[in-house]
């Protein structure tokens, strides 16, 4: 297996203020040694509202987690009421957004251009994206889900070169496991985050993909991150639900 630094990112969606998200962000730091913070790259997703507060305690306490964003505008500034831009995320510390989630597929429709305008504008202010892709269940059902990810993944890319690509995440979250409690298989996990890595081949090169990680996401908890782990080309977990606790998180995160 090429070694590449595991990464696990708790996507808090649209729970806990501003408080509670420093009392999360303390009690993960607490939970977790330095040494497992850096064996295992860990961050944080909350809300816009609470990234002030984060970044307060995590520069106050030179906390080893870093944090980020569930999602970015693809314009930098301007006329665009209730958006947020990259330049203002990056002000606030953060080193991550997510990209592409499908919930914001789904509930603001954002179709492949946007997650491409979106990568772009992650990358031209110092963001790395955690890409998004994944099937929905009748994609599944129809055995098209390879093909559906590996869609989503090069229309998400166009126009990204190689050298940008190593700063980007690949996230595979087939929706059906999305809060459901039905995990995937670790071999279904594998099977697409493997034909994500072949695609990202044919489009970059070897040397690139490999430095690429590619996440799984969909009810991971801690009894099952262990054995999705040790696929080959899965590097690491999206979280959503089990990040809110901040022990099942460390957990996680101590999977080695
Ligand atoms: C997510 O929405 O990114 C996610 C993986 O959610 P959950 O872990 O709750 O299934």
């Amino acid at each position: 297996k090429v070694t590449r630094r595991p990464l696990m990112a708790g996507n808090w969606k649209m729970n806990l203020n501003h408080l509670e998200a420093n009392l999360l962000v303390q009690k993960l730091a607490a939970s977790l040694t330095e040494k497992q913070l850096t064996d295992v790259e860990t961050v944080v997703l909350p809300p816009f509202t609470d990234l002030r507060s984060v970044q307060t305690v995590v520069e106050g306490d030179k906390l080893l987690i870093g944090y980020g964003a569930q999602d970015l505008s693809p314009h930098a500034s301007g006329a665009y009421t209730g958006d947020i831009s990259g330049p203002m995320l990056a002000k606030l510390g953060c080193t991550y957004v997510v990209v592409g989630h499908s919930e914001r597929r789904a509930y603001h429709h954002e179709d492949d251009g946007v997650v491409n305008a979106k990568v772009k504008a992650a990358l031209t202010h110092g963001l790395t994206p955690i890409l998004c892709v994944g099937e929905g269940l009748d994609v599944r059902e129809d055995g098209r889900h390879v093909a559906h990810c590996a869609d989503q993944l090069v229309a998400a890319l166009s126009g990204i070169t190689a050298e940008q690509a190593t700063k980007i995440v690949v996230a595979y979250e087939p929706i059906w496991a999305i809060g459901t409690g039905k995990t995937a298989t670790p071999d279904d996990a594998q099977e697409v985050c493997r034909a994500v890595r072949q695609r990202l081949v044919e489009i970059y090169g070897q040397d690139t993909a490999d430095q690429i990680r590619i996440l799984y996401g969909g009810s991971v908890k801690a009894s099952n991150i262990a054995a999705i782990m040790s696929q080959t080309d899965v590097d690491g977990g999206l979280v959503g639900g089990a990040s809110l606790d901040a022990e099942e998180f460390a957990q996680i995160c101590r999977f080695p």
